[in-house]
């Protein structure tokens, strides 16, 4: 089973084997996470993510889908980009976050990374509530097959840390 270890923090300065980012589909960077991974990185990782655009996502990435890069001055070794569903209120989207967290860790175990940061997807501009939101994250971490051993989960601010922290312990 996978560790799980909340921190409080900043993911661009996780030492780790992979940091997700909450990017939007057209991968070429955006606010939250997204515009700090960028920022911090350098512009490595965007000119990946434009190739990517050329050769495979002419359309760009798909909602629920995730891919890879160069993590270039990051500490991480590589970045996984994954599109979250925007919250809506008239429509159950949970398939599509619970599918972020799935086909990260499926990339994850494609890259051979052991170690993964995970930002709280969809919980920012998408507007996805805070508490389900870290319910669909670790409950779907927690059932994921992965030769993924820790998973970290970043959080930006206390009220991010405790709705994790309350999904952790089972009273989410
Ligand atoms: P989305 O568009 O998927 O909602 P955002 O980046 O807007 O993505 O927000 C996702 C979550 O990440 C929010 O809870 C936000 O507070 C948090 N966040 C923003 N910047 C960082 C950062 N540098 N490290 C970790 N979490 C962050």
């Amino acid at each position: 089973m996978v560790r799980i270890v909340l921190v409080r923090g900043d993911i661009t300065a996780e030492a780790v084997d992979a940091v997700v980012n909450a990017a939007n589909s057209s991968l070429l960077g955006g606010g939250g996470v997204d515009g700090a991974i960028h920022r911090e990185g350098g512009p490595e990782i965007l000119a990946a993510c434009r190739d990517l655009r050329r050769s495979h996502y002419g359309k760009g990435l798909p909602t629920g889908h995730a891919v890879a890069t160069t993590a270039g001055r990051l500490p991480a070794r590589h970045v996984i980009h994954t599109v979250g569903p925007v919250w809506s209120a008239s429509e159950d989207r949970s398939g599509l976050l619970v599918s972020c967290y799935r086909e990260s860790l499926r990339v994850a175990d494609e890259l051979g990374a052991r170690t993964v940061a995970f930002p709280a997807v969809s919980t920012g501009v998408y507007g996805w509530p805070l508490d389900d939101g870290a319910r669909i994250a670790v409950g779907t971490v927690r059932a994921a097959e992965t030769e993924v051993e820790e998973v970290r989960f970043v959080l930006f601010d206390a009220t991010a840390y405790a709705a994790f922290e309350a999904a952790a312990s089972g009273d989410g």
